[in-house]
């Protein structure tokens, strides 16, 4: 733990001890770290201030996979009119990203912004923000060691759950030494690892079978095959009978084709809302291009929505990005 982050930690500590009124918030789209971090950071202060008011703020739908979370229905839509004291947000980028919980923030007599996204716009008055983590859930797993909060199964199976999606199973470049080693820590408190793996990737309904095969089905190649494109329109869904949220995970049977150095994902979410998802193997810095549209993320996994532009014109704009990054 270097100096500066023991720094932050210890003024984070003392905004959390000074304050009753608390809101935990993460991004709109949640995935599994973002969840993961909201919930195990809600409980674990829970445990060190018993009295405490904490607010878990839904700022957007969840997906079901996640049903199996340990409380997720602490996660609930909050009352604007409430005093907001202390506002925390974890694994968001920047405001926007927040959705609803922008507008919580913006009351708030101080902000925590815990995150791990190289785009972060340390918006926080603390900001304790790790680019090198895998996840948001590696940092709060260190962040309840450093309190000195006991971790339970509770706890521990959220934390597990962000750090395997964030780093697609302990196998993306995120992966740490340090990943492994906190894994291991939450595993050891007796946590189902099996069951969370079936619940999370073993789960998959029909139809979102259905949208995964009819938008591979559509697979389109560039650059030697270096460049690989998927869409997912509103016919398609239309078709299947899935969800926008059926899309998650599909950009990754992109990414295992051998010849791939870089995959994007379209979703159509309307005539004129084009969201994007961008991906890369090993040199392609896809956090620079989601930028570049106004989005942010990682090296390795970034994203960005185009608005007032149909999915063609999208298409177009994004490729001729990609183009200038491969070699
Ligand atoms: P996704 O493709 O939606 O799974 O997102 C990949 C990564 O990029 C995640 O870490 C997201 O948090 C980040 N990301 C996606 N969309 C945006 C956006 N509009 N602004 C900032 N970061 C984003
Ligand atoms: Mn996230
Ligand atoms: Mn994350």
């Amino acid at each position: 733990m270097t100096d500066q982050f023991k720094k932050e930690i210890d003024s984070a500590l003392e905004l959390i001890n000074s304050y009753n009124n608390i809101y935990i918030c993460s991004h709109i789209q949640p995935d599994g770290d973002s969840l993961g971090s909201i919930m195990a950071l809600a409980m674990a202060i829970k445990k060190l201030k018993n009295k405490a008011n904490i607010n878990v703020i839904k700022v957007d739908d969840i997906p079901s996979v996640f049903d199996f979370l340990p409380n997720i229905d602490i996660i609930k839509e909050q009352d604007l009119s409430q005093e907001v004291e202390l506002f925390i947000a974890l694994d968001s980028s920047d405001k926007e990203r927040l959705g609803i919980g922008a507008e919580f923030l913006c009351k708030a007599k101080a902000v925590i912004n815990i995150d791990h996204h190289i785009t972060n716009e340390n918006f926080g008055d603390v900001n304790i923000v790790l680019p090198s983590s895998g996840s948001t859930c590696e940092i709060v797993y260190k962040l309840i060691k450093y309190m000195g909060i006991e971790m339970d199964k509770d706890i521990a199976t959220c934390l597990y759950t962000g750090i395997n999606t964030d780093t697609g199973r302990f196998m993306y470049s995120n992966t740490t030494y340090e990943t492994h080693i906190i894994a291991a820590e939450l595993i050891k408190t007796g946590i189902d690892t099996s069951d969370i793996n079936i619940s999370i990737y073993q789960n998959r309904t029909i139809e979102r079978t259905r949208l995964l095969l009819e938008s591979l089905n559509q697979l389109e190649l560039y650059e030697d095959g270096k460049i690989g494109l998927v869409v997912v329109t509103q016919d398609m869904l239309e078709k299947t009978g899935a969800g926008m949220e059926d899309t998650e995970g599909i950009i990754s049977f992109v990414m295992d084709i051998n010849t791939i150095e870089a995959a994007c994902l379209l979703k159509e979410v309307s005539n004129k809302e084009i969201k994007v998802s961008l991906r890369s193997k090993k040199y392609v810095n896809v956090s620079k291009i989601a930028t570049k549209f106004g989005g942010g993320g990682h090296v390795r996994a970034a994203g960005f929505t185009i608005i007032g532009e149909q999915i063609d014109t999208a298409k177009e704009m994004i490729l001729k990005e990609i183009f200038k990054n491969i070699r």
